[in-house]
């Protein structure tokens, strides 16, 4: 899953940021209105934070301009301002949610989480093969009847095999879309991969004897309908 975060305390925007990513969600920062509305645009992110005093173009306005394009990513203004008439702004212009400064982070997170699990139904279908399931808006995954207790780390990387189920995808693939992109490749990077595979098999196919996971020589991983072992 991946947050847009637009706001421009520099100090403010990377602590959230990582803390965001620990939890599984992949945060791209901009830190003007003009570059977050561009970003927002592109319409890959699966909810938006927004700060509504920005140099550039204000938070109302990036909200606006988004809707009246028919961009619906769920929007969660964060904001300093605390009227109430600045929140009925914010939420008549399209915002999905308020948040105002100081805020608790697990209570940002918690408000993402709920966003894109309203948003979810259909866009974030709960995907399996075999008998793995994995739901993105819950955030559990599961064999058969067996809850599976995998960290954000694996949970990503799972998800992200599940998309790709039936192709392979290469370790740098994995390393642009589980780990941060600012990773560059590199052997050590790749090498991360391999142990995080490997917690990955340990927990989804070896305790039940199957192999979903597949190493495909000199190209990367393949995730397929489970095969007994
Ligand atoms: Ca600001």
């Amino acid at each position: 899953m991946r947050v847009l975060l637009v706001e421009d305390e520099r100090a403010l925007a990377g602590a959230v940021q990582r803390g965001l990513t620990a939890q599984g969600l992949l945060t791209d920062v901009q830190h003007d209105g003009v570059a977050g509305l561009d970003a927002a645009m592109a319409g890959t992110y699966d909810v938006v934070v927004l700060d509504l005093m920005l140099p550039g173009m204000n938070g109302y306005e990036v909200c606006r301009q988004l809707r009246a394009a028919d961009v619906w990513t769920p929007i969660l203004v964060l904001s300093a301002k605390d009227g109430d008439y600045d929140q009925i702004d914010a939420l008549e212009l399209g915002a999905d949610d308020y948040l105002t400064k100081p805020f608790s982070f697990p209570v940002l997170v918690a408000r993402l989480r709920s966003l894109m699990r309203r948003q979810g139904v259909g866009r974030h279908p709960v995907l399996s093969a075999g008998d793995l399931r994995l739901d993105p808006a819950t955030r559990e995954a599961s064999r058969g009847s067996t809850p599976l207790d995998l960290t954000p780390r694996e949970f990503g990387l799972l998800h992200y095999l599940l998309r790709n189920k039936g192709v392979v995808v290469t370790k740098l693939d994995i390393l642009q879309n589980v780990w941060d992109v600012s990773h560059d490749g590199g052997e050590s990077a790749e090498n991360v991969v391999e142990v995080y595979v490997g917690y990955l098999r340990r927990k989804i196919d070896q305790p039940f004897g199957v192999r979903s996971i597949q190493t495909v020589r000199g190209a990367g991983y393949l995730l397929t309908d489970s095969i007994s072992s």
